[in-house]
């Protein structure tokens, strides 16, 4: 099937209680690597690209990749989603590109320019089948050119989300609820140490999630910087010449939760480049002789694959869920 918006899948996810992967592709391992391994799991997938990605990548390459999956996975509804447009020129390209979804960031702008640069993407996505995501609150952490210092951050406002979400016309709606962008979402400071000097970090703001829902009855919440930044990677990365001491992410029982409730879309980044990047290190360093990029891409997407297939399944509860999102 060709890309699809994400309309049908948020109605589903949202009735049936589970979230659709939001994956952040920046190369063709990656593409295939999450595609791969949506396929194997019969399961509705978002694959998203940043400001950053289109940058690196270059945007006919990016999307052209995106088909290339869509071909190669003809079972399973994806769709193409710009991840933090940063403006409406930004939108409309990727629109004009042949994305099925953007997001519109203005949550660092005050209210009624949010709500005036949304609406005004709103406007031009939806003419043209193409739906939007908006925000509300900032998210501390880093994600390309988005840096917002721990401390910095806001929780959403339960009391503006009606007004902001009838006033646009979104379709869905990034929230923050004490998720965190990058690989150390929390300060030392913020969190507690298990017996194993583990951070453990502090639980998310159901009560805001809740307070949100209660407001906006049947419409999909977004949670952005979803990471687990799961500890045996971190650890691969360490004992293999990285240093990432203390990184530490959301715990995989919430994001469970969140997902049987009204979030309908979740994103992960981190977790994938960890995976990458701890697999590649570990490679280099047990064989130190071996130059041919095949041979150590080839195990860092076959675990990109696997840690997707376990968030598909254990995490956003949506492995299966193909069919009924078409
Ligand atoms: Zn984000």
């Amino acid at each position: 099937m060709a890309l699809v918006n994400s309309k049908k899948m948020f109605e589903q996810a949202y009735k049936n209680g589970y979230a659709i992967g939001a994956f952040n592709v920046n190369n063709m391992e990656i593409v295939q690597g999450i595609t791969e391994a949506c396929k194997e799991a019969n399961a509705p997938v978002i694959l998203q690209v940043s400001k950053g990605a289109r940058a690196y990548a270059n945007h006919t390459y990016l999307v052209k990749l995106v088909e290339a999956a869509v071909a190669e996975c003809p079972e399973i509804p994806i769709v193409l989603h710009l991840d933090h447009g940063p403006d409406f020129e930004t939108c409309k390209s990727c629109i004009d590109g042949g994305f099925t979804s953007v997001m519109i960031d203005g949550s660092h702008l005050p209210f009624e320019e949010n709500i005036e640069l949304t609406k005004k993407v709103v406007e031009y996505a939806h003419a043209r089948g193409v739906t939007v995501e908006g925000e509300l609150g900032t998210l501390a952490g880093i994600e390309d050119d988005v840096k917002v210092e721990h401390g910095a951050e806001s929780y959403t406002k339960p009391e503006e989300v009606i007004e902001f979400v009838t006033r646009t016309g979104v379709d869905s709606l990034a929230i923050a609820i004490g998720t965190s962008h990058g690989a150390y979402k929390f300060k030392p400071e913020q969190c507690t140490r298990n017996e194993e000097g583990i951070l453990v970090p502090p639980a998310l703001r159901f009560d805001i999630l809740e307070a949100v829902s209660e407001k906006l009855p049947g419409f999909p919440i977004v949670l952005h910087g979803s990471s687990s930044v799961p500890q045996e990677y971190v650890k691969m990365v360490n004992e293999n010449g990285g240093k990432m001491p203390d990184a530490i992410g959301v715990p995989e029982e919430q994001l469970r939760k969140a997902a049987g409730l009204s979030v309908c879309k979740i994103n992960i980044d981190s977790d994938l480049r960890l995976a990458m990047t701890g697999t590649i290190r570990k490679f280099f360093n047990e064989k130190p002789d071996k130059f041919d990029p095949r041979e150590y891409l080839k195990p860092a997407r076959a675990n990109i694959k696997e840690i997707v297939k376990h968030k598909l399944i254990n995490v956003l509860g949506c492995a299966g869920k193909a069919d009924e999102c078409k």
